[in-house]
């Protein structure tokens, strides 16, 4: 990692601005999976410890650019303060004379978390203003928000135009640390485990994947537009109709690579999704013109779980199925199996997605998996090779 860290800047009474990510998920005004907020432990008891003034700040849902109470990080702030047996206080924007001020009557060790940044427009246009303002709260940048690195907002690489040293936290680090070893040289089969719904973004990933990995074993909903694109009927499964050329040639490229893409060879269908339909599995070319695609069958999971098991590197990023409903989730729930066993015998493996990291989760491996990535769509383009700007933002640190 050539970028500075937490490790490298002094911050006793120092005012220092962290973006984490603390998009988390709510219900009734309170948060209900805090998985994000305990990760960004470390670096917040860090600063606390070390008696800096602590400002956070993140963003929360789609507010549209302007104030939401339904997407107030109120919540944020009284998880956090109870996770660090310690007063949160919540501004009541992220920008202004209101926060400037509470900003500088911050003691050491005292914690302000900033009001959600997409409540401005100005966050996500990444206007040079609004970073500025921000920058006016603090004296030094972190980021920690490995989520949000893949863009260029003004929380996240507006900002470092104006506050140096711009530092990576400790959350940033790990990620950076643990997906980099992805690209730089991994253990060989290095084998891709794609699936979920995000079609669009993830078949240009798949094509872009093609060069690094060995193979890409494919399920889920994205699948079903790679079956279609080979002629198969899929029947009312998902399907990206205006993306069926790109999965097409996406499959042409793999065969002239001779790196082979892995397509279901059976599934789990259903004739509805609001009976609780239990279905029933059949092969691909035998999809009904009726029926859902909700899981992959058995036989992939059979053939999954045997590539899984002779891959010394994984990178998984997506569900197998509907994972959320139990009838839909052993597919999932097996190949999170199979990612695990790899671990188990040696094999460097990461997830990255929200959904993904559910998944582990609900199969109760997580502690038997490398490293399980807060970033989904950051995780993605890390591996696909791209720079991501909030993290490119960051300052080198100085050749020795
Ligand atoms: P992640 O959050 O890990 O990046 P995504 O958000 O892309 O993953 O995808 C997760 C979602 O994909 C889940 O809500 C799951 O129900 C859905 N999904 C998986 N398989 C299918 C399918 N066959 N049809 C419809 N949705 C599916
Ligand atoms: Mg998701």
């Amino acid at each position: 990692m050539n970028k500075m860290t937490l490790a490298d800047v002094q911050t006793r009474g120092k005012r220092v601005l962290v973006r984490c990510d603390f998009n988390v998920p709510l219900a009734g005004g309170r948060v209900t999976d805090d998985t994000r907020l305990v990760a960004s432990l470390p670096t917040i008891r860090h600063l606390v410890e070390a008696g800096a003034r602590v400002i956070l700040c993140s963003h929360l849902g789609r507010p549209k650019g302007k104030p939401d109470p339904a997407y107030s990080l109120r919540p944020v702030a009284e998880r956090l303060g109870a996770l660090l047996g310690q007063e949160v206080r919540l501004a009541p924007d992220c920008v202004g004379p209101a926060v400037e001020a509470m900003a500088r009557d911050l003691r050491d060790g005292e914690i302000l978390l900033l009001e959600n940044v997409r409540f401005h427009p100005e966050e996500e246009a990444n206007d040079a203003g609004f970073a500025a303002s921000l920058a006016a709260l603090a004296a030094l940048y972190v980021n920690d928000a490995f989520g949000s690195g893949h863009r260029a907002h003004a929380s996240t690489e507006g900002i470092t135009r104006h506050l140096s040293p711009s530092v990576a936290g400790f959350l940033m680090e790990t990620e950076l640390e643990h997906l980099g070893s992805l690209l730089s040289d991994p253990a060989r089969p290095f084998v891709a485990l794609l699936g979920g719904a995000k079609i669009s973004g993830k078949l240009d990933v798949i094509g872009n994947l093609l060069g690094r990995v060995d193979r890409i074993l494919v399920g889920g909903g994205m699948a079903f537009t790679f079956l279609k694109a080979k002629g198969f009927e899929v029947g009312r499964s998902l399907v990206e109709e205006d993306r069926l050329e790109v999965a097409a040639r996406t499959l042409e490229d793999a065969a002239r690579r001779r790196s082979a893409i892995d397509l279901p060879a059976d599934v789990l269908v259903i004739e509805s999704l609001e009976t609780g339909d239990p279905g029933r599995v059949v092969p691909v070319d035998r999809i009904p013109a009726n029926a859902i695609g909700v899981d992959i069958g058995p036989r992939t999971v059979e053939a999954f779980s045997a590539i899984l098991d002779g891959a010394r590197t994984v990178f998984w990023n997506g569900p197998m199925g509907i994972f959320e409903k139990a009838p839909y989730a052993k597919g999932t729930i097996a190949v999170a199996e199979a990612v695990a066993r790899a671990s188990d015998r040696g094999a460097a493996t990461v997830v990255g997605g929200g959904d993904s990291a559910a998944a582990v989760a609900a199969a109760g491996v997580q502690g038997r998996i490398t490293h399980i990535s807060t970033g989904g769509g950051a995780s993605l383009e890390f591996v696909e090779g791209k720079e991501l700007p909030g993290v490119a933002a960051l300052t080198d640190r100085p050749k020795r």
